[in-house]
């Protein structure tokens, strides 16, 4: 009689579970034990974020299966709350940790199946240990997560990491109204995409309120008045009520490592095709194994649950019936809600690709989820990859509202199936006027690369563009008129398309031609106009416009909760949770006031003369448009005792409410002068350093530093790196005649053509003085706030995007509510 196989699970979750069944299945007699360290098995981890966020309300529906309901269904044991702390490859058998007893004991097998899953990466950073800090991997950090938000009633929360998970925790902390701030060390979120499909993201963030800081680390936590303080590589501290750390995960591979069992570079056991370990008895599958990526051929480890579940399958198979399924990788087919968008992705990423210098071409599109005419049609950009000599699908990234789920899909099994975007542009599908357009999302995709395979078009990226020199390229901007005055890419020549056969004489043809229109598909036309009017370099901008200005604006979103209220007692209360909630005000004590086109102090002015006209209580719903003014209402109000009852910014609109109060008979000693104003009004090196060096010793010495910058003193806290904004012909002048950056600054006296500035700042060097560039960020390190004066702004044409990180724009308003708090007051 054959024999009875016995054979051992390790993991009762994805991997192990499906394993597990799929055994049961193939052969009913053999026996099969689950080892699973934790309480639960078979249980939906990609529902937890839901589950904390309210969205998934009953916490029984999180289980598919009990032990007991999948023990009986498949006459198999499940050991839960049993560890595997060894495995004996000789003897064949493990032992096994009974976590309620601590006892141990050993079990053999026949065949052994690894499904241990990842674990997430803890660093270990000061102070991580504390109270409120969590993970989340599995039920007991879900009860954690949920037990502590119903008790604590958080306000504000910080998410480390912007992977898929940390986005999801971050959207669902957010439905159950936490603020919450996002800290990734990279310069985008949800790294498998490339940044400009990232950037989409980034807006979008913005929108729904999310504070976000990129290209930073968390460096320590601490505690403060009971909450955690978040320490950031930048020396900025965020406090917050709780932080999920949601960094990544790495394979949980130690037990096949400690069996002598081979791992890769990434850490993953190492499998062969048939999901076998470099023992033939002991089978890996999930997120603990590394396997070759069918795009890159390099070895991968894919944290998803969909592959964990096929190979599950294919081991049961293997293991039954001898190795006759190969696994054939995962390509990292992943998806995302991230509030009211969808985040996909399929393949490689441009930027990997790059890294692994595998030749490609990538394009983007932008199509609506449906006909444009049928109600509810929404956008979905789609980015795609493909090889530059047969066009074979590389990867695929998508970002929208509707149908991303179905487009990501057909691209992931086009991938799959080796397809060519020739075979995309062909694809047939499904069509009527709710569902999609006679040409498919993916057809367009398929189309414009094909386009550019065969030559009809030729592309450039937005990155190309925006370092672009107007000595080698001519930006036509190919929308109409009305269109270009709402903005457009600097240096661009506004042609419309209709007009362009009667402007052909003035495009030069010795330089590189590059078109653009909204999203290409004008521009497109433009280009086959120019390219058969005998034009031998014309480009159209990939993704257009709208590529361009979400990739090149400012990406991250800091700040938003920084000093959310000041009350009139003089304390900045930070976060919403201390906010005291303003007096109820009837519609009937409010009056209404534009101040929208005007520049600081404009708005301030209208302010002031609008409220002295009111009685205490009574209330001014001003607009403005000025950015300055955002800062501006809530100091004033705070100077003039006043109170702002609200405020919100929608585009460009500022709205505030301000209600009239008693006024303000402080003497200056009940404020303090604790503080150090500085006005930096010139540019020059020795006196931008002066300003910088008594700014810092101030601040060290436990003072509060503000810097003004206004007029010539702007350029001192410019970026190095130009940065492409939109300028009017003035600015543009004003632009090219000023230094750009603390780097490019004169001396005041013996500058002799810029020579005297390179001798100091080499005495400096040799003196070991701090550099310039070097102060202005000690000063941003330690809390020195850097106001740039919006009005001079506005008058040199310099916007906020040049300006180096940290600095916030501001009023006269501002400036004098500090000069109050300062017993030092500079003009230099
Ligand atoms: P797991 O499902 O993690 O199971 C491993 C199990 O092994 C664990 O329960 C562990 O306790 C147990 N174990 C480990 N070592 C031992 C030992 N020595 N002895 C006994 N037991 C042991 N994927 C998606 O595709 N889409 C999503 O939306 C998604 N969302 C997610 C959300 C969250 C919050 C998390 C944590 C993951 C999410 N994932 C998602 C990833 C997905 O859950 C994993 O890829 C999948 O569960 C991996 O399966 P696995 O069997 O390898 O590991």
């Amino acid at each position: 009689m054959k024999r009875l196989m016995k054979y051992l699970i390790v993991g009762g979750v994805a991997g192990g579970a499906t394993t597990a069944a799929r055994l049961r299945r193939l052969d009913e007699h053999s026996e099969i034990i689950i080892f699973e360290r934790g309480e639960y098995i078979s249980y939906a981890n990609c529902g937890l974020p839901y589950y904390i966020g309210g969205t998934i309300t009953e916490r029984d529906n999180l289980f598919v299966q009990t032990p007991e309901t999948f023990g009986t269904r498949f006459k198999l044991e499940v050991r839960n709350l049993s560890e595997v702390t060894a495995i004996d490859r000789e003897k064949k058998e493990v032992t096994v940790k009974d976590l309620r007893t601590g006892g141990l004991y050993k079990e053999s097998y026949d065949k052994l199946v690894l499904s241990p899953g990842a674990e997430p990466v803890r660093p270990p950073l000061p102070g991580i240990n504390q109270e409120g800090i969590f993970t989340l991997r599995n039920v007991p950090d879900t009860d954690h997560i949920k037990k502590y938000i119903e008790e604590k009633q958080p306000r504000h929360a910080v998410v480390v990491g912007a992977g898929f998970i940390g986005l999801e925790m971050a959207e669902n902390l957010h439905h159950s109204g936490i603020n919450v701030t996002i800290v990734e060390m990279a310069d985008q979120v949800m790294t498998p995409l490339d940044l400009s499909m990232a950037s989409l993201v980034h807006q979008h963030l913005k929108t729904k309120n999310v504070e976000f800081y990129l290209k930073t680390a968390v460096s320590s936590f601490d505690r403060e008045d009971d909450r955690i303080v978040v320490r950031l590589s930048s020396s900025k501290a965020i406090k917050a009520d709780m932080v999920i750390l949601s960094i990544g995960v790495r394979p949980d591979s130690h037990l096949a490592r400690e069996a002598g069992l081979d791992t890769g570079k990434t850490g993953g056991i190492r499998v062969n095709e048939y999901l076998q370990t470099t023992d033939s008895d002991i089978y890996a599958v999930g997120d603990a194994i590394e396997f070759t990526n069918p795009v890159t051929g390099t070895q991968m480890i894919t944290y998803l649950a969909g592959p964990a579940n096929k190979q599950g399958r294919i081991v049961a198979d293997n293991i039954v019936r001898g190795n006759n399924k190969k696994y054939r990788g995962s390509i990292n087919t992943a998806i995302a809600k991230v509030f009211d968008i969808t985040v996909a992705a399929t393949g490689v990423s441009g930027k990997l690709l790059s890294e692994l210098n595998i030749p490609h071409i990538s394009s983007i599109t932008h199509s609506s989820s449906h006909a444009g005419y049928y109600p509810g049609a929404l956008p979905m950009s789609i980015k795609i990859s493909f090889t530059p000599d047969d066009g074979r699908l590389l990867g695929a990234q998508i970002v929208g509202y509707d149908g991303v789920d179905k487009r990501i899909d057909l691209f992931s099994a086009a991938i799959r199936k080796g397809v060519t975007v020739h075979d995309l542009a062909d694809i047939e599908h499904a069509y009527a006027p709710p569902y999609s357009s006679a040409k498919d999302p993916v057809n367009i995709a398929g189309k414009v690369a094909e386009n550019i395979l065969d030559g009809t078009t030729k592309i450039i990226s937005w990155r190309e563009v925006a370092k672009h020199h107007f000595e080698e390229m001519f930006l036509i901007d190919i929308r109409t008129r009305d269109e270009h005055q709402l903005g457009s890419i600097e240096g661009a020549v506004n042609i419309p398309l209709d007009e362009l056969r009667q402007h052909l004489g003035e495009i030069p043809k010795n330089k590189k031609v590059i078109v653009f229109c909204g999203v290409g598909l004008r521009a497109h036309v433009a280009c086959r106009i120019l390219m058969q009017s005998g034009f031998p370099e014309v480009y159209n901008l990939s993704g257009g416009l709208k590529t361009f200005e979400t990739a090149t604006q400012k990406q991250s979103n800091e700040d938003i909760f920084a000093n959310d209220y000041i009350g009139h007692d003089d304390h900045i209360y930070q976060g919403s949770k201390e906010k005291k909630v303003p007096e109820p005000l009837e519609e009937s004590r409010i009056k209404d006031v534009d101040a929208c086109g005007l520049q600081c102090p404009g708005p301030v002015l209208k302010l002031k003369n609008s409220i002295d006209k009111l009685a205490v209580g009574e209330a001014i719903r001003i607009k403005a448009t000025d950015a300055g003014f955002y800062k501006d209402v809530r100091a004033w109000s705070n100077v003039t005792g006043n109170e702002l009852v609200d405020l919100r910014q929608k585009g460009a609109e500022i709205t505030a409410i301000v209600r009239k109060g008693e006024p303000v008979t402080k003497m200056p000693s009940q404020r303090g002068n604790s503080g150090s104003t500085l006005v930096c009004f010139s540019d020059d090196l020795d006196r931008a350093l002066a300003i910088f060096i008594i700014a810092n010793g101030a601040a060290a010495s436990g003072k509060k530093v503000t810097i003004f910058f206004t007029f010539w003193g702007l350029n001192v806290i410019r970026r190095q790196k130009k940065v492409h904004v939109k300028k009017d012909m003035y600015g543009k002048l004003f632009g090219m005649m000023m230094p750009r950056s603390s780097s490019k600054l004169g001396l005041s006296k013996m500058n002799m053509a810029g020579m005297g500035s390179k001798m100091m700042r080499s005495v400096m060097v040799k003196k070991n003085v701090e550099s310039l560039e070097s102060m202005i960020k000690t000063a941003v390190d330690n809390g020195v706030e850097l106001v740039a004066c919006q009005m001079s702004m506005e008058v040199m044409g310099i916007k906020k995007e040049e300006f180096v990180d940290g600095v916030q724009l501001g009023g006269v308003a501002t400036y004098l509510e500090r000069t109050e708090e300062a017993g030092l007051n500079l003009f230099v």
